[in-house]
């Protein structure tokens, strides 16, 4: 089983309630499970400021999936959802992503694994340091590191937990 986590994030519609939708979606993907979640979190939008901000969890799910198979399992799930992308780094209904697949190091014209925004976003490593603190990332170091070198931390916690059932 590979260990891979998943970054999911919303802005529209009722966030909380897109992220839990999309948990139980994974949840119910063939060959995986979801071995834990992080907190939901608050984050300030990174492109546009005029829109909502965003809701983040982070999971770890294991899965007997390939990376190109999870990714289309995760693009099924973004749109049965009703994915909407309205301009870049605008809104999103549900936004998934594989951050981390193992230890692998991938670069294709579909799939850049570790996700290329992994080391240096406060919404993705704050939730993945609450999930596995001991982390090292595929030639990028070990977590502390990389949420030390973070410069401001624009996240706050939920109060709301996901509904990981
Ligand atoms: P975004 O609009 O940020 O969700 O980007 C979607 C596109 O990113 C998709 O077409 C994917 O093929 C591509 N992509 C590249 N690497 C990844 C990754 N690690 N996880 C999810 N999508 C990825």
């Amino acid at each position: 089983m590979a260990q891979v986590f998943v970054g999911l994030g919303s802005n529209l519609s009722n966030p909380v309630k897109q992220i839990n939708r999309a948990l139980a979606s994974l949840e119910r993907l063939t060959d995986t499970s979801v071995k834990s979640c992080s907190k939901l979190y608050g984050s300030a939008p990174q492109g546009p400021q005029n829109q909502p901000d965003f809701v983040n969890a982070i999971c770890l799910l294991e899965t007997l999936l390939s990376p190109m198979e999870l990714l289309s399992a995760l693009q099924g799930i973004e749109q049965t959802q009703g994915r909407v992308k309205k301009r870049h780094w605008g809104e999103r209904l549900i936004d998934l992503d594989i951050l981390l697949f193992d230890n692998l190091t991938l670069s294709t014209p579909e799939l850049t694994i570790p996700h290329s925004e992994v080391s240096n976003r406060d919404f993705v490593l704050i939730p993945l340091f609450e999930i596995a603190p001991d982390l090292i990332l595929p030639n990028q170091g070990s977590l502390r590191d990389l949420i030390d070198q973070l410069e401001t931390t624009y996240l706050y916690p939920l109060s709301l937990s996901t509904d990981l059932t």
